[in-house]
């Protein structure tokens, strides 16, 4: 759903014109709810592409030194992954909306029923209440909090390679003014 929001609508953004006639995508505002779609989008796959490599794992390896850990980290993200990404997935549709101002918000747009289409994926397959409590009352206690102790040591790693791979928002633009000035 959240794929077919990116490829119908983009496109849509350049040709939809406001009162000025400029195209809404020219609005920084417009570019920064474009942006922040974007950036929870890719965040919501990447999380979706981590649990799906532990089903993987957890179910098909044959050492279960390997297997074991993996289905641990599997048990722990469920309820990360199902509340977190269907959550967001409201908030980036609710976010598609406004994109489109008041032709967003009503019908013959198309894009209202996105948003309730992602809506109601908090609610059925375990309601997001009942996901935060296995998370807290069964997931979090996994091996006296070892397996959550173990998640965010995964997370503390990846910081320096994030830094050291790609330069922050900050640096690109004090880059970019160094180089124009
Ligand atoms: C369009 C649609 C399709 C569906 N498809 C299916 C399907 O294919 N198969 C299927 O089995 N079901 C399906 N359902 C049912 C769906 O799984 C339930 O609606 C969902 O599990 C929530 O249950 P409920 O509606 O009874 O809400 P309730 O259980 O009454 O929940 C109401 C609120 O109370 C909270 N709550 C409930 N219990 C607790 C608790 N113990 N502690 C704290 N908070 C709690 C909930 O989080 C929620 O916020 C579908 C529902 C819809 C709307």
């Amino acid at each position: 759903m959240l794929l077919k929001l990116n490829s119908i609508y983009l496109k849509r953004f350049y040709v939809q014109s406001d009162f000025f006639g400029a195209p809404i995508v020219e609005h920084a505002d417009v570019r920064r709810m474009l942006m922040t779609m974007k950036a929870y989008i890719e965040a919501m796959r990447g999380l979706v592409y981590i649990t799906a490599e532990a089903i993987d794992i957890s179910t098909r390896h044959p050492d279960p030194g390997i297997r074991e850990p993996k289905h641990e980290l599997l048990e722990l993200l469920i309820p990360v992954v199902k509340a977190w990404c269907t959550d967001l997935g409201s908030e980036v549709a609710s976010l598609a909306i406004q994109v489109w101002g008041g032709m967003g918000y009503i019908e013959e747009s198309g894009v209202a029923q996105h948003y309730r289409d992602a809506r109601i994926s908090a609610i059925y397959e375990g309601t997001n209440g009942i996901q935060a409590m296995d998370l807290v009352g069964r997931k979090l206690p996994m091996r006296g909090g070892g397996a959550v102790k173990d998640l965010l040591g995964m997370i503390a790693l990846l910081d320096p390679c994030l830094l050291y791979t790609s330069p922050s928002p900050r640096d690109r633009t004090r880059s970019r003014m160094t180089s124009s000035a």
